[in-house]
């Protein structure tokens, strides 16, 4: 499918015609996810790819205990702000953190958070980590 032919289907659905250059897949992820069943406001936010982690159990071996359990984890990416009206609001880091519950299913309802930050504040909380990690390993 072409670029117009594709910017055409997106406008007679209420899509996106144009993404910004961080939007991972383009116009027609936009379009593929509305015939997926994504509600329209959902699927013309534009997203860019997301970077998750988890975090592992902590075992000490040599008095044999669990010092930390693992199972939480984190996803980021770069989400457009849908509370703007423009198609191409600004961008917010949307950071989404989780943790299982002992039996290691995931309750998003409860064990979830989410926050979107601007810029700056994602530079200033990746700051704050690196600069407390550093803390401790480099003393
Ligand atoms: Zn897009």
């Amino acid at each position: 499918m072409s670029k117009a032919s594709q910017k055409k289907k997106n406008e007679a659905l209420g899509l996106p015609t144009y993404c910004p250059d961080w939007c991972a897949g383009g116009l027609k992820n936009h379009w593929q996810a509305f015939m997926e069943g994504c509600p329209v406001e959902d699927a013309r936010v534009h997203v860019s790819v997301d970077h998750c982690g988890f975090t592992n159990d902590i075992v000490n071996h040599l008095k044999q205990r669990l010092d930390r359990r693992g199972g939480a984890g984190w996803d980021v990416k770069l989400q457009q702000d849908d509370l703007l009206p423009s198609h191409m609001g600004m961008a917010l880091v949307r950071l989404d953190m989780h943790v299982w519950r002992d039996d290691r299913s995931q309750h998003p309802s409860s064990d979830r958070l989410q926050m979107d930050l601007t810029p700056g504040e994602a530079r200033t909380l990746a700051a704050q980590l690196i600069n407390l990690a550093d803390t401790y390993d480099l003393r």
